[in-house]
């Protein structure tokens, strides 16, 4: 049984293997595709997932896949070397393969066909394993980003500058504290993402104010923010060794030293004057949120990327995400993450918080992790 099944299992990849690819569209999106190499006659491409990824309007009835972009339509049909363009009926190179559901059709007929109806350029590229979409023919693809125009990227940015006033937050061991160093980052995010036209940004407070926690979220609902940034310093009770950076998004803390800093952080709401939340108001404020976590679990992933290509000076911590209930994210009706940039606890750290360069790396890195948010989900960039 186990030989019959090795038997099987060789023939299948001789005859046919399964290659994951890229597919690199208009705005520079990257999307993950299947690609068949099929021996002497090449690579199939999963035609209906490149339309999807794409955005193009197509429809699968059967056994015809179509697809219509402008004025121009295209049919094709499983297991069939005759396909339609604009009711003209046209030969592939190949038959297309039926298999997993997908209807395969070989890449050099499809990028023709593409070309042909979609007026931009398709090329595809073995070696680099990828296909991408131009506007015009040998599209560098490094070059590809750029044809997203910066004005063409839309967003409204509310950045949370942590305590203020009253509430110093941490404090470092040279006397530093937190909202000393939160409010130059902050003032630098915005002075980074001011650059972008149609990116609005707001700060819950440009001075050394004493704003309350659920009153940050409500500033950037007002706003009507497509996403929250909360930014911070982080502090160890115990370990003044421990350092790095480390992004957050709200959901209930998945170990002890995330709910140590979620406790840290909401320990201002002792000196709120205005009365807490009662039970059911935070499980409401929390399900506001809850539509939003995918979102934001999203870009506390791009912001450690981003931290981590710009950032030499500092590590992440641990896996440079995590999850954790912070009232100031409780609220939000957007996606909110909390930055907590370096330990103001560290001696090192704190003096890195302090060195004006550093503050603008740490800008950069959270403007230019908003920037890629704002691209994939706010400015409808996507391919059409
Ligand atoms: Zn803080």
């Amino acid at each position: 049984m186990k030989r019959l099944l090795l038997i099987f299992l060789f023939a299948f990849f001789v005859c046919a293997q399964t290659q994951q690819w890229k597919l690199i569209g208009l705005s520079g999106n990257s999307y993950p595709i299947d690609v068949i190499k099929d021996g002497e006659k090449g690579y199939f491409v999963p035609a209906y997932q490149i339309w999807k990824n794409l955005n193009f309007i197509r429809t699968s009835t059967g056994d015809t896949i179509s697809v219509k972009i402008n004025k121009n339509e295209l049919k094709m049909f499983r297991n069939d070397d005759k396909c339609y363009f604009n009711a003209t009926a046209k030969n592939l190179k190949y038959s297309t393969l039926y298999t997993n559901s997908n209807t395969y059709c070989d890449i050099a007929s499809f990028c023709e066909l593409m070309n042909a109806a979609s007026g931009l350029y398709f090329d595809h590229n073995a070696s680099m394993k990828e296909i991408r979409v131009g506007k015009t023919q040998n599209i560098d693809v490094s070059k590809a980003k750029n044809i997203v125009e910066d004005d063409k990227i839309s967003g409204i940015i509310v950045i949370d500058p942590g305590h203020g006033g009253k509430d110093p937050g941490a404090t470092g061991p040279g006397g530093t504290n937190e909202k000393d160093i939160v409010l130059p980052i902050s003032l630098e995010v915005k002075k980074y993402l001011s650059k972008y036209k149609n990116i609005k940004v707001f700060l819950t407070r440009e001075t050394d104010s004493f704003i309350a926690l659920h009153d940050r979220a409500e500033f950037a609902n007002k706003k009507n923010a497509d996403l929250f940034i909360s930014i911070h310093a982080n502090a160890s009770e115990k370990s003044p060794s421990v350092g790095g950076y480390k992004m957050y998004f709200l959901s209930e803390a998945k170990d002890e030293i995330d709910e140590w800093t979620a406790k840290l952080e909401n320990s201002v709401i002792d000196l709120e004057s205005k009365a807490q939340t009662n039970g059911l108001e935070s499980i409401l404020l929390s399900l506001a949120n809850n539509e939003f976590i995918k979102e934001s679990q999203d870009f506390s992933i791009m912001l450690a990327k981003s931290f981590g290509k710009n950032m030499k000076e500092i590590q992440k911590l641990h896996t440079g995400v995590g999850q954790a209930n912070f009232y100031v994210l409780n609220g939000a009706s957007m996606p909110a993450v909390l930055v907590e940039t370096a330990f103001i606890s560290n001696t090192k750290e704190e003096k890195l918080l302090k060195d004006k360069k550093f503050q603008k790396d740490v800008a950069e890195s959270i403007g230019g992790a908003a920037i890629e948010f704002c691209k994939k989900y706010v400015s409808g960039l996507r391919d059409k």
